[in-house]
This record gives C-alpha cells, structure tokens and sequence, in this order.
C-alpha cells in the first residue's frame, strides 16, 4: 500500500499524529490554513506559540494539537514566491524535510501537509506540487520510521495537480 494519500478538503478534520500547519514567520496566527488551524485548536495554540519566538522561512517548530483531532501542529514557514529569484524552491524543500525529521525525531508516523505557500505566498501551485511529492517520497525511501503522509488539498486545482502528478508517477514505474 503507498505510504502516501491524497485527500480533499479540511486539514483542521484529520485525526493523524501530527497536521502541518504552513505558518507566517511571527508564529502568531494569519489566515488562511494557519487561521483555519488556530479556530479549530483553541486559544491554548497561540499561548504555546508565543513560546516559541518565531520561526524562519523553511524551518520546522513543533506544538501541541490542543482542541485539534491531531496529537500535534508542526509549524513550518513556506517561502513567499519572487519569481523563483530568492531560493524559494529549495526553501519550499526545506519546509517538507524539516518538518518529517520532526515527525520522526517525535516518533510520529502519520503525517498530514496542506500546499504550503500555495495560497497568499503565490508559489506556482504546479512546481509545488512537484517539490512536495518528490521530497516526501524521496524521504519515505530513507526511513521507515513514518508510516503515512497524506497531501491534503482544499482548492480543486491543487487536488487535480496532485493527482496528475501522483498517477504519472506510477505509470513511469
Ligand atoms: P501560504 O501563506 O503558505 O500560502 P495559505 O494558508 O494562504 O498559506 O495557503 C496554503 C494552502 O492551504 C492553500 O493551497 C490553501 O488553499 C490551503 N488551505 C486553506 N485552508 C485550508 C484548510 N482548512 N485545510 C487545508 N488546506 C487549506
């Protein structure tokens, strides 16, 4: 069976050990998935948060779930896409590796991630797309220590890129 899904919809509804949450760098709540995450967990979100005093671009932090279904919220900081001119691809990179050598470094095994800076951060949705299918998988190869990843999308046109993308992958197998 893959280790990795693709689902449509609210990542604030998934029961897993840990949902990604694709933050601003204050760690201090904006909107969008970071909005969606802070209603759903409670205000206790934000206390630990303050905590933690910020987070840089494609750096990972790690907090409870609180109110959440998830154990836990690892917070990572996507790159705002300049037209691909300040190491955005390799920061976008960053934020899916960081984020699974947190999983793993807090013994978790399922993991949910939302499009990271595909929303307000205006990163191509489609080279998005492909740098977060390709690290997960590559780094699933490496380890056997997380067991699940599931992408999920909340517009249409991520979960069709992600599906495209998914099933060409398998017929070039
Ligand atoms: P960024 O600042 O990293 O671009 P956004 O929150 O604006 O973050 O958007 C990132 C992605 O999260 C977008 O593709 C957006 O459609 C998606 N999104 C927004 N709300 C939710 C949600 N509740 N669950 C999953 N994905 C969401």
């Amino acid at each position: 069976m893959s280790k990795i899904e693709l689902i449509q919809g609210d990542i604030t509804q998934l029961k897993v050990d840990a949902i990604v949450n694709a933050a601003n760098k204050s760690l201090l709540s904006g909107g969008g998935v970071d909005g969606a995450i802070h209603w759903a967990a409670g205000s206790d979100l934000l206390e630990e948060c303050k905590t933690l005093d910020g987070c840089e671009t494609g750096e990972a932090k790690i907090t409870k779930g609180y109110k959440l279904p998830s154990k836990y919220v690892i917070h990572t900081v996507g790159p705002i896409w300049h037209e691909g001119l300040k190491n955005e691809t390799d920061l976008l990179e960053n934020c899916y590796l960081n984020s699974l050598r947190l999983a793993v470094e807090n013994k978790l095994k399922t993991i949910a991630f939302p499009n990271i800076s595909t929303g307000v951060y205006r990163f191509p949705k489609e080279l998005a797309a492909q740098i977060a299918l390709r690290t997960v998988s590559n780094f699933l190869k490496s380890t056997k220590k997380v067991k699940k990843v599931y992408f999920v999308c909340f517009d249409n046109e991520n979960f069709n890129l992600y599906n495209s993308i998914l099933k060409s992958n398998i017929q070039s197998k």
